[in-house]
């Protein structure tokens, strides 16, 4: 499949990842279909992808008319039968093994035997994911970055029976919605987040045992370090389910107790406090 003839893509699951990965298609002129299994969360995802678009916009990145157009482009539901003409879908569900094989299995049925099943997925194998459909050679690793109209690279990971055209396609997507892929082997978290995701639990850890406050271990790693932002807020923007989603994948699966996730993620988790995405992780953003 080349690009040009990549006129409709799939998204499935609206949220911090979906809403970006449907805006830089839809940016793209490729027609989108959003599907997400909770009606507030689609009407969310709209409002984030107007937002985001604005914001390009008061940059002088797009025209208003490509605002317009982009947004237009995006139709949501939440039935993935709505699915079945797209030429590739991505899945942007939670970090979870379960339900992205159920997600994965009901694409297979839903969509065309030559669409590209491709996952957002931060940590899981592909081959794993891949061992739930019919077509495991259709199936790829895209795994954007957050904030995604802002990020430049996308992970591109082959499973093990992933064939040279879907990788091809799947690298010519990513260069056609302005991003550089980068291909790596399917392994846990791959590079980023096996490389990240402990920096970012040892900060944790840091808070617990109390070598610092919150706003002092991001200071270190800001000034100290010339990062962007500290790990600490970080965790609060990309959602630390997310963060202990992948903690757990890397500790399961490379079975290596350097990876365990830190108990106070654990514990911020279970009590709701998710980042940003809740209003409220290591920093309190519901005046925001
Ligand atoms: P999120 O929790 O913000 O959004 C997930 C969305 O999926 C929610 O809107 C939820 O309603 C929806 N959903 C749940 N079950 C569903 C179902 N059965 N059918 C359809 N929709 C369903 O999660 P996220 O942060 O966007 O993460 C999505 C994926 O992207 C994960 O695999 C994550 O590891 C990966 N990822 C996340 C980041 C990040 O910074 N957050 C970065 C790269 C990759």
């Amino acid at each position: 499949m080349s690009t040009s003839q990549l006129d409709a893509v799939g998204v499935v699951g609206a949220g911090t990842m979906g809403n970006g990965i449907a805006h830089v298609f839809a940016l793209a002129t490729i027609d989108v279909f959003l599907v997400d299994a909770v009606p507030e969360a689609l009407e969310r995802a709209r409002g984030s992808i107007e937002k985001n678009l604005s914001r390009q916009l008061s940059k002088g990145r797009i025209d208003a008319a490509d605002a317009r157009a982009a947004l237009d482009r995006v139709r949501t539901g939440t039935d993935l039968k709505t699915l079945a003409a797209a030429r590739m879908v991505v899945e942007a569900v939670p970090e979870s093994r379960e339900l992205k094989h159920e997600i994965f299995a009901q694409l297979d049925e839903i969509c065309e035997p030559d669409a590209i099943l491709a996952s957002n997925t931060s940590s899981i194998s592909i081959t794993e994911i891949a061992g739930s459909v019919s077509r495991p050679e259709r199936c790829i690793g895209m795994h954007f970055m957050n904030p995604v109209p802002v990020m430049q690279l996308v992970e591109v990971i082959r499973g093990l029976e992933t064939d040279d055209e879907t990788t091809q396609a799947t690298l010519d997507a990513c260069k056609r919605v302005g991003k550089t892929p980068v291909e790596v082997n399917d392994y846990p978290g791959f590079v980023s987040n096996r490389i990240l995701m402990p920096m970012i639990n040892e900060a944790v850890c840091c808070l617990m045992e109390g070598v610092a406050e919150v706003e002092a271990i991001d200071q270190v790693m800001k000034l100290g370090m010339n990062h962007p932002m500290g790990p600490l807020a970080l965790a609060d923007l990309i959602g630390l389910d997310t963060c202990l989603f992948i903690m757990q994948v890397l500790h399961r699966d490379l079975g290596d107790s350097k990876y365990r996730p830190c108990p106070l993620l654990a514990k911020y988790v279970a009590a709701g406090r998710l980042g940003r995405k809740s209003g409220r992780g290591f920093y309190d953003y519901r005046d925001a």
